[in-house]
């Protein structure tokens, strides 16, 4: 079965790629990129996104933004654009769309909304831009080189943040920048990804005055922090018209109460939880919860605990899973802070007992079951990780941490093919074909798999060499 998927899938995939015209980056003379342009552009960036370390990682806070994200982007003009929605681990307030629709979120955004119909009023902002395809547009101005530079360099910006003392890092910064300067929206630009922003947040079901309402949050913010202005204002510039514009539409909207859903508020504490020292955000939480100043008290009481966790107080955390337990509704979150607490605390009997339970309640909540294959992984037990995340692994086909997990486990069973198969499946996610296309080529060579195994390796390392010889042809740059 497994073979006839792999053979399926490059018949599928080889055909549809030649069907289409070569897309040569060399004619640029359009006005908008092609489909698989773009698809090249938005893979590179990826890549970068991925390796970065600025970007979070974390399950819960990665679902979170990609549930509401795809919910937006599927109320808006355009079903065919492929989107990747992503957080980055910065406290300054700002979102980008970036080419081939990736949308980059900062964590600062996040914080600094009031409600999440801001938040997801910012976000239909940068859908708007993909989808009036003001990037492509711009792009297709551009000449190659300056191409090659935005898809290599879009992430610079982040490893140069990181590694500030890297001279490199500083040149590619700068060269970003220049590459940002040419991409600069215009009042146009900006007016219409309003627009169209306003409209998806219309009918994605969330409060309209979200969108002008955190033009005001980003403007008093800017009175307060430090006086200078939220990056996101200085990319997106924020005239007066464009905010008695946005503010006109929304009067002809209809009113609409949203409340926000549990799943921004947890993640909204946990993002708290981990700033500043983690003291410090002990304290945070305690003084919140005992003046009261909340809109929701569970979120409070679990950041609380996130907190007391990172601060090395596992009892105090113990104690905040409880009333979590006792007071809250039943989520698959609290069930994770529960069981990594168990983990921490070298509880494993315990911890496992509760993975299971609470994966029979939330079967594909993915942070809960990344532990509970850890856990077995620990316990040197791989043939019971391998069966969970065999079993998990068909909702999340495209995740990479799964591969990962499993090379671990076939590590441990010494079994050489299958670990280099799986790392390798876990690089292609990665948007790593070269390691993707090495990995494969030792699973090949490896000779511990059976003739099925062997068939399905090389048919796959051929179709990997296939896109490394016509990379542009196959969405992927060299
Ligand atoms: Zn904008």
């Amino acid at each position: 079965m497994k073979l006839i998927y792999t053979i399926l899938l490059c018949v599928l995939v080889m055909p549809a790629a030649s069907a289409n015209e070569l897309p040569d980056l060399g004619d640029v003379s359009a006005t908008v990129l092609s489909p698989l342009q773009e698809q090249a552009i938005a893979n590179q960036i990826m890549r970068d996104v991925m390796r970065s370390n600025q970007v979070v990682s974390d399950p819960e806070i990665v679902d979170y933004i990609q549930s509401l994200g795809y919910r937006l982007a599927a109320n808006g003009p355009e079903k065919r654009q492929q989107f990747n929605f992503f957080v980055v681990q910065d406290n300054t307030i700002n979102a980008f769309a970036m080419p081939g629709g990736v949308i980059g979120v900062h964590t600062g955004l996040i914080l600094a909304a009031n409600n999440e119909s801001e938040l997801a009023g910012v976000i239909g902002h940068e859908i708007g831009h993909v989808v009036q395809r003001h990037l492509a547009r711009m792009l297709a101005q551009q000449k190659q080189d300056t191409i090659l530079n935005i898809a290599s360099l879009g992430l610079a910006l982040l490893a140069a943040r990181s590694n500030p003392q890297l001279g490199s890092g500083a040149m590619a910064a700068a060269s970003a920048g220049a590459v940002q300067k040419q991409l600069d929206y215009t009042r146009e630009h900006e007016r219409e990804a309003d627009r169209v922003g306003l409209q998806i947040l219309d009918n994605a079901g969330f409060d309209t005055r979200g969108m002008p309402d955190f033009f005001n949050t980003m403007l008093k913010s800017s009175r307060f922090v430090d006086g200078s202005a939220p990056s996101f204002l200085r990319t997106h510039p924020l005239t007066t018209e464009r905010i008695s514009d946005v503010r006109n539409r929304v009067e002809s909207m209809p009113y609409r109460q949203v409340q926000d859903s549990q799943e921004f508020q947890y993640v909204r504490a946990k993002l708290r939880a981990g700033y500043g020292s983690a003291s410090q955000a002990v304290v945070y939480f305690q003084e919140t919860l005992r003046e009261r100043r909340y809109t929701n008290e569970a979120a409070e009481q679990y950041g609380l605990g996130l907190a007391m966790m990172r601060n090395n107080n596992m009892e105090g955390a113990a104690k905040q899973v409880e009333w979590l337990r006792k007071n809250a509704a039943r989520h698959p979150y609290i069930e994770t802070l529960a069981a990594n607490l168990l983990v921490a605390q070298r509880n494993s009997g315990q911890a496992g007992k509760l993975y299971a339970q609470a994966l029979n309640q939330f079967p594909n909540h993915r942070a809960l079951i990344y532990g509970y294959a850890e856990h077995f992984l620990a316990l040197r037990q791989p043939d019971k990780a391998l069966a969970l995340i065999q079993e998990k692994q068909p909702a999340y086909p495209d995740d990479p941490y799964f591969y990962e997990l499993m090379s671990q486990a076939y590590t441990a069973q010494g079994k050489n093919m299958l670990r280099h198969q799986a790392q390798g499946e876990a690089y292609f996610r990665r948007y790593n074909l070269q390691g993707a296309l090495e990995q494969m080529d030792l699973a090949a060579k490896s000779g511990d798999g059976d003739f099925y195994q062997q068939s399905i390796v090389e048919a796959r390392l051929n179709q990997l060499k296939q896109m490394a010889l016509e990379p542009k042809k196959e969405g992927f740059f060299n």
